[in-house]
């Protein structure tokens, strides 16, 4: 019999999976877009319909042959559920700032500068549900709740066994990835402002890790194995990054998106507030990294995609401009520049776009080059190779660019959804490096 494994990501617009056989090879793609909401609590039945249909799509000869299922959700996306898994509340989104209003009470519970101190982390949605002054947002005193990322809970509806989450989606709820353990200061903190026999925080295990067999309700209803295993997930932007295949030390990937962010593979963690940069545990190995408000969303602002691919083609990219830009949309920028009055750099400005558009690439460039260096200096290990994700992957004349400013090997790799990624967990059932 021929295994396959299913890789599901929900991502901020829809819901993708992909299948692959043991070799990693793609049989078989399906979506869900979402569809415009106007009310989050739409949300919890939206997903679920999202989850089931996206399997439901792959032909059936695959889905009879399933042998494992990894999720990514969107970091930091939480949800509080009843001990049947039933949301007791409206989930609260990745980019959700409503819980600004903790953040002093934050402070006095979690160490400065920790990841958790943000308007939007897991753990200031949880403060926020705890201490929410209406009546309808608190959770309910006298019962159990559990405490979900939005992976974990969609785990969930296939597994059956609530209360499970993986360290990457557990960073920005104050797990301690390194001594793998809720901290005190968390536990502390959380028994100050409830019952902690009532509120469940999840268990964690490392992401990719088996859970359990596919309930035999959902095993038949969406026609998988019996032994189809559900695997712990991870967040969307580490799926991402395992799709690469990048396994060693000094490897990174560059997602040249809407935003510059970069992701380095060190044997050292990188931490800094200041910059906003934090690691990911990866096995034995942490994942570090930044972004920048630099990236295609200031080339999308002069160039439509088909000027850019027409431009860049008529550049010479061994040769320099000198042009010496900051290209951003609007003032501000946190890594590799912190400073939030920095304002764009696009001047002057060559009457031939061609010219222009050199400049703006290579203004991109030379802050990726200098992301990597701030990594480098605050301890990450040395960059040996850097492959490329997002929309300006497919800009060859831009790698060549890159590659001047970086000197290092620059890959360019076929497989860049995050579903991918999570595909490779469920094959490898840990974290692969
Ligand atoms: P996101 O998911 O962050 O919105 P994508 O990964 O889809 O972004 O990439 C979109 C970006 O890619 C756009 O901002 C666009 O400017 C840029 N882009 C598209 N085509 C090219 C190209 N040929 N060269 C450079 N950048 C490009």
């Amino acid at each position: 019999m021929v295994n396959f494994y299913i890789g599901i990501d929900f991502g901020t617009s829809g819901t993708r999976s992909i299948t692959i056989n043991s070799q990693g090879t793609v049989v078989a793609q399906t979506q869900f877009p979402f569809p415009p909401f106007t009310d989050t609590w739409e949300l919890v039945s939206l997903w679920k319909t999202a989850l089931f249909d996206v399997i439901q799509q792959i032909p059936l000869h695959f889905r009879r042959q399933i042998d494992a299922i990894a999720i990514n959700g969107t970091s930091a996306t939480v949800l509080l559920c009843d001990p049947n898994g039933i949301p007791l509340q409206s989930p609260i989104l990745y980019n959700d700032s409503r819980a600004v209003t903790v953040l002093e009470l934050l402070k006095k519970i979690a160490p400065p500068d920790h990841i958790v101190n943000s308007a939007t982390s897991s753990l200031a949605k949880l403060i926020w549900w705890l201490t929410a002054e209406t009546t309808n947002t608190k959770p309910q005193k006298s019962s159990v709740c559990y405490f979900l990322h939005q992976a974990d809970w969609l785990a969930f509806l296939l597994h059956g066994k609530l209360g499970i989450s993986d360290y990457h989606n557990s960073l920005k709820l104050g797990y301690d990835v390194k001594n793998l353990t809720y901290p005190n200061w968390l536990i502390n903190g959380l028994q100050s402002l409830t019952n902690l026999e009532l509120l469940k925080l999840p268990d964690v295990v490392a992401p990719g890790t088996s859970i359990a067999s596919i309930t035999s309700e959902i095993s038949e209803q969406l026609q998988l194995p019996k032994t189809c295993v559900i695997c712990a997930g991870t967040t969307d932007s580490i799926a991402a990054f395992l799709a690469s295949g990048a396994k060693i030390p000094g490897e990174a990937v560059t997602s040249l998106g809407s935003t510059l962010v970069l992701k380095l593979l060190s044997n050292i963690p990188v931490n800094n507030t200041k910059y906003g940069i934090y690691s990911h545990r990866l096995g034995d190995l942490w994942l570090t990294g930044g972004a920048s408000n630099t990236g295609g969303a200031v080339l999308r602002q002069f160039f439509s995609d088909l000027e850019l691919e027409n431009f860049s083609r008529q550049i010479n990219p061994n040769y320099n401009s000198n042009l010496n830009y900051y290209p951003l949309i609007k003032k501000g920028d946190r890594f590799p520049i912190n400073d939030p009055e920095l304002l764009p750099r696009l001047q002057p400005r060559p009457d031939n776009p061609v010219e222009f558009l050199q400049g703006l690439l290579e203004g991109i460039a030379q802050i990726e080059a200098q992301g990597y260096q701030l990594l480098q200096q605050l301890g990450a290990t040395p960059l040996t190779q850097v492959y490329t994700a997002g929309g300006g992957a497919k800009n060859p004349v831009w790698t060549a660019i890159r590659q001047r400013y970086l000197n290092v090997n620059m890959v360019n790799y076929i497989h860049t959804e995050a579903a991918y990624g999570s595909a490779l967990l469920a094959i490898n059932r840990g974290i692969g490096v």
